[in-house]
């Protein structure tokens, strides 16, 4: 059965990278009729966010990305939080150290450091590896009486992984294909840290076996890592699971992947949900308070990265999870683009029932209190058609609620002239004696007086405009005067003339 995983570091809030991650674990993992786990990587105590894990689970959840196993929710593999799993990766700690993977390293911060130091004054850079390992403070280099000793003085040690010499690997990406890397390139990572931790490397491989992870789906940032996960599973004598790197998502001109401030710089939101950081105060912009629609909003993060057949682009996540291919995933990265993200958005709210835009709007943050829902349904349809986001609904409405006070100039000069009071008092009129005040009707009436008159109907409509709107925006003239019932159209035509 196919398993996946999503596992970030509660490091921060969730970023378009991390959301898509996630989504193609979920569309991937649904596809196959499999689980997906959300599992919490917080091993690395100094770079711990406080809040960021709520975060993230608020944040998936918003998109409808629901793990099946999960911190909260917990599991058959529980606990799902790696700094309450320190016993399962002692077990394993143990383990490797008794194969030939692994050694205790007793070099201190500060003796590293001069090594270091002592490289980089003869324009090398130092790298803890199979060639520098031996002249190092570590149980490969030292007699065994001497690493007995600071055993038992208790000198801190970390474990780390002993890199076979000069091995050619050959990896399998699904959607990179194959590639090979040789192992005199590749260091010797820390397994362990000096407080008994392990560090991401381990905990990642051990907690993807252990949790039976059949398909691992993540950034390409990790690929790098991948020479020294697949002989971690070697060591272990564990069956390595499948990888699929995927590429990045890379800024609006192309160039370099998108980042928090390129979404402060240009004013698009780069995470799904507001984010408080804590350090500074400062709050990053999230998609939700953007007033985006989730469904929209994951619609087009699929699309960074991914085409499904026939390059379809309006995909609600039933048929996104029926059409979700990795091997389809594309290898270049995805530009992301803000009018994109705004169209789907426009799209998604034409997708929504008036009633179900109600419901939206109802419950933003806007204050609609004063209007009845009858009236906003009726404004919801006609103002549907021309909103990017829910509040425009509103927004470019607003004169459904509020008189004219004064008139657009440029539209005033277009549309007025000095037949235009006369011309409108007579329609004031004419409409006056309408019975029936509907949108069909007083198309009629305007058209029939327009002829009568011997005008064309742009003389009529264009003031007619500017009296009930204030500018020569909106929909359909009639469509307004029904909305605005008779009273109110007549005082609005009635005050312009004035
Ligand atoms: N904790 C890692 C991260 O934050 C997970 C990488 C992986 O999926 O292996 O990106």
């Amino acid at each position: 059965k196919v398993r996946v995983r999503f596992a970030p570091s509660p490091t921060g809030p969730l970023h378009l990278g991390g959301v898509r991650t996630a989504l193609y674990d979920y569309l991937f993992a649904k596809n196959r009729g499999g689980e997906f786990v959300l599992r919490i990587e917080d091993t690395d105590t100094a770079r711990y966010v406080e809040g960021a894990e709520e975060y993230i689970e608020e944040a998936l959840e918003w998109c409808g990305i629901i793990p099946d196993e999960s911190p909260k929710k917990g599991g058959k593999y529980a606990p799902y939080r790696q700094s309450e799993r320190r016993d399962i990766y002692d077990r394993y700690t143990e383990q490797i150290l008794k194969t030939d993977y692994a050694y205790l390293a007793f070099d201190t911060p500060e003796e590293l450091d001069a090594v270091r130091a002592e490289y980089e004054v003869k324009g090398d850079v130092f790298s803890y590896d199979n060639k520098t390992r031996n002249r190092l403070k570590n149980s490969l280099s030292l007699s065994e009486a001497d690493v007995e000793t600071l055993l038992l003085n208790k000198t801190p040690y970390v474990v780390r992984f002993k890199m076979p010499v000069d091995r050619t690997l050959n990896l399998e990406d699904i959607i990179r294909g194959k590639s090979s890397v040789n192992t005199n390139t590749l260091d010797d990572k820390v397994l362990v840290k000096n407080d008994g931790m392990p560090t991401y490397h381990f905990a990642n491989v051990i907690d993807d076996h252990e949790m039976k992870i059949t398909h691992v789906i993540r950034g390409e940032e990790w690929l790098p890592s991948l020479g020294l996960h697949t002989l971690l599973y070697e060591a272990m004598q564990w069956e390595a699971p499948q990888f699929a790197h995927l590429s990045l998502i890379l800024k609006p001109e192309g160039k370099g992947k998108l980042s928090k401030r390129d979404g402060d710089k240009f004013g698009f939101p780069v995470f799904p949900l507001d984010f408080k950081d804590p350090e500074t105060g400062n709050i990053s912009k999230g998609y939700r308070e953007n007033g985006y629609l989730p469904d929209a909003f994951i619609n087009m993060v699929a699309l960074l990265g991914w085409s499904p057949a026939n390059d379809k682009e309006i995909l609600p996540v039933e048929e996104m999870i029926k059409e979700f291919d990795l091997h389809k995933v594309h290898k270049a990265g995805a530009r992301f683009s803000k009018e994109k993200a705004e169209w789907f958005n426009h799209q998604y709210i034409q997708l929504k029932s008036d009633q179900e835009l109600l419901i939206i709007l109802r419950n933003s943050n806007l204050e609609l209190s004063h209007i009845s829902d009858e009236k906003l349904i009726r404004i919801i349809h006609l103002m549907k058609e021309r909103a990017t986001f829910p509040k425009d609904i509103y927004e470019n409405g607003k004169f459904f609620f509020e008189a004219p006070i004064s008139y657009d100039e440029k539209a005033a000069k277009k549309a007025w002239n000095e037949e235009t009071s006369t011309i409108l008092n007579e329609l004031a009129i004419t409409l006056e004696k309408n019975e029936s005040f509907n949108a069909e009707v007083l198309k009629q009436t305007v058209h029939d007086f327009a002829e009568n008159k011997g005008l064309g109907m742009g003389k009529v409509m264009m003031p007619l405009r500017l009296a009930l709107v204030g500018e020569l925006k909106g929909p359909d003239v009639p469509d307004i005067l029904e909305l605005l019932g008779k009273e109110e159209s007549i005082a609005r035509i009635n005050n312009a003339i004035n």
